[in-house]
């Protein structure tokens, strides 16, 4: 078998929102479609890949760089041992040919979205979603068939911000979600808390509300911060500081006793080991949410779960930052804590919510056929 075409295609998914750092105005992404010459009902199997929000499209280094890579190489040196199908982690290593070691750049989701839509075919052509294949080599063929979840969303809007925070909690609780999370660092810090209130109006406990700073936090604000926030008891505080700032870190965790989220802006293995080692976070408590197709795909994020379970973190406190259809097939395939998914219902799930939790379809791959928006995204390129 071999690939024979790859295509990339830039995606806007502009919005007129912001959280503390950006404003998603402009913001694109790319898809991404690997063409074999293996056929499965009368067509060739196609992987799919799609960018996880928040970093622009990829395109300039998948035409470039990335996909010549791919189809310049020895077929030979994608495939498994017995020819039949892809091998993601052999893929993963001619990507890497000739790259040099750290300082990632942008170079780590072109890679991914490559990376991820290899293992959409390799599920394909074993005719299985993909988490269960996921789970069949990493989880020992457990039937965790139940993914629990949350709505993230709560940005900032310039008219009627508190009014519109409230409505999309409550429409998200009617469609079966139980945690939610916010946007904060934002706005004035009494503003903010006023958010913090109408959103715990709407839900059940402040504990099934987080919030998400993005990383503005400077150090002088953190212990007027850990003692506001504290009383609340939320479900946990997201990137405080600064991503790459690990004493900053560390002294907020210091500081603050609750639950504290980061690393969707760390975006490998090495960077990984550098935050468990030096930004103080306790394994006992703490969410990782390294990105999985930002993050150079999946067989890095691999190492990278593996990386935390050698540092004493569980599965379940690794909780992957947004990703769609595809970072819900690792949550599920892999038995990692819960998937986020957004509150607006762009790009949502296309399987239903229910007490919180969503139970994964037989979709062979990702899924992205059944998705009616990455359909239509898929069917143009
Ligand atoms: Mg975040």
């Amino acid at each position: 078998m071999r690939i024979t075409e790859i295509r990339e295609r830039t995606v806007s998914l502009s919005a007129p929102m912001r959280n503390a750092s950006i404003s998603f105005g402009a913001m694109t992404a790319s898809a991404v479609a690997v063409t074999t010459d293996v056929i499965r009902n009368g067509k060739p199997v196609i992987g799919l890949s799609f960018d996880s929000p928040g970093r622009y499209g990829h395109g300039g280094l998948l035409r470039e760089r990335f996909i010549p890579r791919i189809l310049e190489a020895d077929p030979e040196d994608l495939l498994t041992l017995d020819g039949n199908n892809l091998d993601p982690h052999r893929v993963w290593n001619v990507l890497m040919r000739n790259e040099k070691a750290g300082g990632h750049g942008e170079r780590c989701g072109a890679v991914g979205l490559l990376d991820c839509a290899v293992w959409d075919a390799v599920a394909k052509i074993e005719e299985k979603p993909l988490w269960r294949v996921l789970s069949e080599r990493y989880c020992g063929l457990s039937d965790q068939i139940r993914v629990p979840v949350y709505a993230s969303g709560g940005h900032y809007r310039d008219h009627d911000d508190l009014a519109h925070l409230h409505d999309s909690i409550s429409r998200s609780r009617d469609l079966g979600f139980t945690k939610f999370k916010i946007k904060f660092g934002g706005l004035p810090l009494e503003d903010d808390l006023r958010r913090v209130e109408t959103a715990i109006s709407a839900v059940q406990s402040s504990s099934d509300l987080a919030i998400d700073c993005n990383g503005t936090w400077s150090g002088s604000q953190l212990e007027e911060m850990a003692a506001r926030l504290s009383p609340y008891q939320l479900g946990w505080i997201e990137e405080p500081v600064h991503p790459l700032d690990y004493e900053l870190s560390r002294a907020f965790a210091s500081q603050y006793k609750g639950p504290i989220a980061t690393g969707e802006n760390i975006f490998s293995a090495d960077d990984t080991l550098n935050l468990l080692r030096y930004g103080g976070l306790r394994p006992d408590r703490d969410i990782l949410q390294m990105d999985v197709s930002l993050s150079y795909g999946l067989v890095e994020y691999l190492r990278i779960v593996e990386l935390a379970e050698q540092h004493g973190w569980s599965r379940s406190n690794c909780i992957p930052h947004a990703g769609f259809l595809l970072a819900f097939n690792v949550v599920a395939g892999l038995e990692l804590g819960r998937h986020e998914t957004s509150m607006s219902g762009s790009f949502a799930l296309y399987l239903p919510t229910t007490d919180g939790y969503v139970r994964p379809d037989e979709a062979p791959g990702v899924g992205y056929e059944r998705s009616p928006i990455f359909r239509a995204i898929f069917s143009e390129l």
